[in-house]
């Protein structure tokens, strides 16, 4: 990803290899009957991919911790659902800087080093009977104690920029802008980093004058941003839009997709995104997604992440709706390789050096523990 070096908030880089890899579908292009490139993000090397934690958090962890670095950092924590944390890991033992990770116990499995042990620099804190909003209260928490920073969420300039670089390739490899780019969402930072990629390309001037149109996938029962959407608002009503939220999370097909306060009516934020460019929210079931997965892995020879299925069923819902003839259309595979990589490579869990009964657990004990 460092080829875009000059796109990216930092004055040095890392020594990692993940970089979206996008090519032109062929197989499930024709079944389709649309123009389809695949921006993908993960591990295939046949295609020289070779993004070893498999999803595209791997892009947002190397400018944000070499960011975090140059800015006098000294250490950093984060909550995540898994995918954030694997990828942050994975960059704190390549570079050493001291990372805490807050997961909710029953996604720990999902936390591993490939190719190597993890390194000491890295610290998980599990939290029992814990959803991914949990696990964020407690962070929230670690985040205010003297000499530890947030990773940032949607707010880090590094983080959007790095997942913008999937735009950035897109452009490359397409010799221009594509006219639509699906993507599944829980924060919705990499729709509002597709976006503002597409900005600064738009600017340049070398990739098209109009904006990509974003179609923005989330995972039913649990779908904030498609209800305030569809109403027409900017604001979500946890009330009218996220009713029974614990509920509905549980019910989803990938809970990577939950997030109970997405960065969606901040000034820049997902509204503005779609605003700006005549977006599309979808609301995709678990049945829909099950299907699509089975579809693109058939069709394009690789394994997927559950909410890359998202996308690829907001894509078929899409098709459907004919609202595609005569358009280049980017899906971002946001991950997938993992079943790959497993078979192909030793991944070394990352086992806790806390638990914790609950986000509400004192962070001074916490803390007296880890350090
Ligand atoms: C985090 C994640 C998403 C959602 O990304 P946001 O743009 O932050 O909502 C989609 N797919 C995968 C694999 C992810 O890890």
């Amino acid at each position: 990803m460092w080829k875009f070096y000059d796109w990216l908030p930092a004055r040095s880089h890392t020594e990692s290899r993940g970089a979206t890899v996008t090519y032109r579908s062929d197989s499930l292009s024709r079944e389709l009957d649309i123009d389809l490139y695949v921006a993908f993000n993960g591990y295939w090397p046949e295609r020289g991919a070779e993004m070893l934690t498999c999803s595209f958090k791997e892009l947002e962890a190397p400018p944000t911790i070499v960011r975090a670095r140059e800015h006098g950092g000294k250490a950093m924590v984060l909550a995540s659902a898994g995918n954030t944390g694997r990828a942050f890991a994975y960059l704190s033992t390549v570079t050493g800087f001291p990372l805490i990770v807050v997961v909710p116990e029953r996604n720990v499995e999902r936390l591993w080093i490939p190719g190597r042990e993890p390194g000491p620099s890295v610290r998980l804190i599990a939290v029992r009977d814990a959803d991914y909003s949990d696990a964020i209260a407690l962070a929230d928490r670690i985040a205010a104690l003297p000499g530890i920073m947030p990773e940032g969420g949607a707010k880090n300039v590094a983080r959007r920029d790095g997942m913008g670089t999937v735009m950035l390739d897109a452009a490359v490899a397409m010799k221009a802008m594509p006219d639509d780019y699906f993507q599944a969402i829980g924060s919705g930072t990499g729709g509002i980093a597709a976006w503002e990629a597409a900005l600064r390309l738009r600017d340049d001037g070398r990739f098209g004058a109009g904006l990509p149109r974003l179609h923005l996938a989330q995972n039913r029962p649990f779908v904030p941003m498609l209800h305030a959407w569809e109403a027409g608002r900017r604001d979500i009503r946890p009330d009218m839009d996220m009713p029974d939220a614990k509920r509905a999370i549980a019910e989803m097909y990938s809970d990577v997709l939950s997030n109970r306060s997405p960065p969606y009516s901040i000034r820049g934020g997902v509204y503005d995104a779609l605003k700006d460019t005549g977006g599309i929210v979808y609301g995709v079931t678990r049945a829909e997604a099950e299907r699509a997965k089975r579809l693109f892995e058939e069709r394009e020879g690789i394994d997927i992440l559950p909410p890359a299925a998202v996308a690829v069923a907001a894509l078929l819902q899409a098709c459907e709706r004919g609202i595609l003839e005569g358009r280049r259309v980017l899906l971002n595979i946001t991950g997938g390789g993992q079943e790959r990589l497993e078979k192909e490579m030793p991944v070394y869990r990352i086992e806790p050096a806390q638990e914790v009964p609950g986000p509400d657990a004192p962070v001074e004990q916490i803390m007296e523990v880890l350090l």
